[in-house]
């Protein structure tokens, strides 16, 4: 069966503008080599309910970006601009997010969530780092809300994943590994920051042997579940991790991608698992990435 890709034309229209690097063109990229792909079904996300959105933000912040959205746009911090599109997109990133969640929850098999904007940065009442809304954390918390017990959110971009750190930091159901290049925006995603003991984080430095990023990641999967079995899954698949991409320095190409995610796979088998777009900011490097991803879902 192809796995489930969740996506929206909205999110191809929210443009942070010129020269920016989170531009349309990542995720026209990926619809065009998944369109290809056997492994592959494109599916229209519906948008997220509110309710799903204040599990997690606050009303005031999402107010506040309705606003300058209505208003034509503009930049909610240096990094982080929204045009006249961009609250449509985070509705329908996020729902993509949760429409992939509850395929998965439903016993269907993996899917996978093709939005933009992005998540891992975004925080309860702030916009950051191109990120909107908290896509994997909305997602997480649906789940928990629809009786899984426990949420593993494993985030491979090149990135710390500040704001899903920040936000699952005291919930001792969801456990939150990223791997990130250190020292690296955004500053935060030292090994000592371990939430209530759910937060494993590994900051490694650029340029080593891909062999060694898939191998240290692997071993916090197998320390922060050792005797702790989740129910679901999240992979933050952010392909910015790769070599030559322009806002990072680690070295993977799509076959490592697929190789954690068939070892997630087999390690969590019957937990189903989602994975969810994030960075990558080579559009066809992206697009390998998330392809290999996704056939390895399947
Ligand atoms: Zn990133």
């Amino acid at each position: 069966m192809p796995v489930p890709v969740f996506t929206h034309p909205s999110c191809e229209r929210h443009d942070p503008g010129a020269g920016h690097p989170e531009a349309p063109s990542r995720l026209r990229a990926v619809r065009e080599r998944l369109v290809g792909e056997p492994a592959a079904a494109l599916r229209e996300a519906p948008a997220a309910l509110e309710a799903d959105l204040l599990a997690v933000h606050q009303q005031r912040y999402l107010e506040q970006v309705q606003g300058l959205v209505g208003a034509g746009g503009g930049a909610l911090d240096a990094d982080t601009i929204v045009n006249g599109h961009s609250w449509e997109a985070a509705l329908h990133a996020a729902g993509a997010a949760l429409a992939a969640t509850d395929h998965a929850l439903s016993g269907q098999g993996n899917a996978f969530a093709a939005g933009r904007p992005p998540g891992h940065h975004a925080l309860a009442g702030a916009a950051m780092g191109f990120c909107l809304l908290a896509n994997a954390v909305i997602a997480a918390r649906h789940a928990l809300a629809r009786g899984v017990d426990r949420v593993l959110i494993v985030d491979w971009d090149v990135h710390h994943g500040n704001g899903t750190q920040a936000l699952v930091e005291t919930d001792p159901a969801i456990r939150f590994i990223s791997m990130h290049q250190w020292p690296w925006w955004p500053g935060t995603g030292t090994a000592d920051e371990r939430g209530v003991g759910n937060v494993f984080n590994l900051p490694r430095p650029p340029g080593l042997p891909p062999a060694r990023y898939v191998g240290d990641l692997w071993g916090a999967v197998e320390t922060a579940t050792t005797g702790w079995t989740p129910g679901l899954v999240l992979v933050s698949a952010g392909f910015d991790s790769m070599r030559g991409d322009p806002l990072g320095g680690f070295t993977l190409e799509p076959e490592h991608f697929a190789d954690l995610t068939l070892r997630l796979r087999e390690r969590f088998e019957p937990a189903p698992l989602v994975g969810l777009l994030e960075g990558g900011y080579i559009p066809a490097r992206l697009a390998e990435g998330v392809a290999a991803h996704v056939r390895a879902l399947a």
